[in-house]
């Protein structure tokens, strides 16, 4: 195939691409974040998503008005500001109703507390199941807790590219497990797990199921009534849009949540919070697994990103994600596979959150060369490349253009290089 037949193929690519950007029912919303420099296109959206244009407006209001200007009300308008923002992610991106979920602190340590609070509730169990696909963090504070509980660890082997098989967990589950904790959506290979079924067989052997929806959540849909989740956590700053280190929530099942018991027994999740009694009452609802003064200027941004989630609505987003995830898979299998790309993520967009990872021997040195060319994505080392489109500010014509600066940049080291 001759250089001149690929320029005319993604000509027309391109030409199709914008006819459906122009009819794209969430087109709209790029404009409601700040542009990347011109000629950059950005698709490292599950690293860290981008800003929306009325964040620093809004933060600038909250300094100067609330915080400079009006300091005494407004410290006590703040003490609930963590319920508030949980209620509308929980509305917005997680499928329940208010009180169940809660905003604070980091990803890792809101995951540390719900474990700590699941392994406590089910004493005299002393397994913790997770799977070698889960995020480094929260292998890392599984392992804390199990061992700070006397307890040991089952981690489930995965395929890199299509993630966990159902029957590894299934041959895995015992009356012994007190806990399993897996990522709804793989940070590595993008791969979707059905939540319903995961926690209908944790259940059965009458375990806590706690996932981790960082790669999820704004991504794609989730039901955690409908499926009956027990306990979840989930980043702030990926496609929520909250900013560099945005605070994460965490979820708790109403029917569970007097019952849970967590390790970081602070002011903010007792009964009577400004009574100052010099013992801890925790809270009988979702209060109690906050501790602290919520971090207000982070939860402001982070309020700015929900809001736009909510604007386009899910349903919108998996539709709008399914078709930027299918139009890039077929412009890679016609014009990557042919210089060296294979997929590294399950084969079916159903089975995938937005991104796409794939695979090249040479990524490490592709990587810069990539970005040199004004196209950020992310590199997993050693031979791994990961793409997200997401829906709220990922064009289909960016799609065409990232998949034609990846093949010209490959050809030239390939021609050039080995
Ligand atoms: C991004 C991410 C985190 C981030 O953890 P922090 O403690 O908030 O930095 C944790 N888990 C997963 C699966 C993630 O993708």
């Amino acid at each position: 195939m001759t250089d001149s037949q690929l320029t005319g193929t993604i000509a027309a690519a391109a030409e199709k691409a914008r006819a459906r950007d122009a009819e794209d029912v969430l087109a709209h919303l790029r404009d409601r974040f700040v542009p990347a420099p011109p000629g950059t296109i950005y698709l490292n959206g599950s690293s860290l998503g981008r800003l929306p244009a009325a964040t620093s407006g809004r933060l600038a209001r909250m300094v100067e008005e609330e915080w400079g200007s009006n300091l005494a009300e407004a410290r006590t308008q703040w003490l609930d500001l963590g319920e508030r923002i949980g209620d509308s992610i929980a509305r917005h991106a997680l499928g329940t109703g208010s009180g169940e979920v809660v905003v604070g602190e980091c990803t890792s340590v809101q995951l540390y507390k719900l474990a700590v609070a699941a392994v406590r509730a089910r004493p005299g169990r002393g397994t913790i199941i997770t799977s070698d696909d889960n995020f480094p963090t929260d292998r890392y504070i599984l392992d804390g807790v199990a061992a700070d509980h006397g307890m040991n660890v089952v981690t489930l082997s995965t395929h890199a590219d299509t993630g966990l098989d159902l029957d590894a967990l299934r041959a895995a589950l015992d009356e012994n497990v007190a806990l399993v904790s897996l990522s709804l959506v793989s940070y590595r290979s993008s791969a979707l797990l059905d939540m319903a079924e995961v926690n209908q067989l944790v259940h059965d052997v009458g375990a806590l199921v706690l996932w981790d929806l960082s790669h999820a959540v704004g991504a794609v849909p989730i039901e955690l009534e409908a499926t009956e989740t027990d306990l979840a956590v989930g980043s702030g700053y990926k496609h929520l849009y909250g900013g560099p280190g945005a605070p994460a929530f965490l979820y708790v099942r109403r029917g569970l949540q007097d019952r849970l018991r967590q390790p970081v027994q602070g002011w903010f999740g007792h009964r009577q919070q400004l009574a100052m009694l010099p013992a801890y009452d925790p809270d009988p609802t979702v209060r109690r697994f906050q501790t602290g003064f919520p971090p207000v200027l982070s939860l402001t941004a982070l309020a700015e990103g929900v809001g736009l989630v909510g604007e386009a609505g899910m349903d919108a987003v998996r539709a709008k994600g399914l078709a930027l995830a299918e139009l890039l898979q077929d412009l890679v299998a016609e014009h990557l596979f042919p210089v060296g790309y294979t997929l590294a993520s399950p084969p079916d967009a159903r089975r995938r959150g937005v991104h796409l990872t794939l695979r090249h021997p040479e990524a490490s040195r592709l990587h810069p060369l990539i970005s040199r060319a004004d196209l950020a994505i992310d590199h997993m080392p050693p031979d791994l490349l990961r793409l997200s489109t997401t829906p709220l500010n990922t064009r289909f014509t960016d799609v065409v253009e990232a998949v034609d600066r990846i093949r010209v940049v490959t050809g030239e080291l390939l021609v050039g290089g080995v």
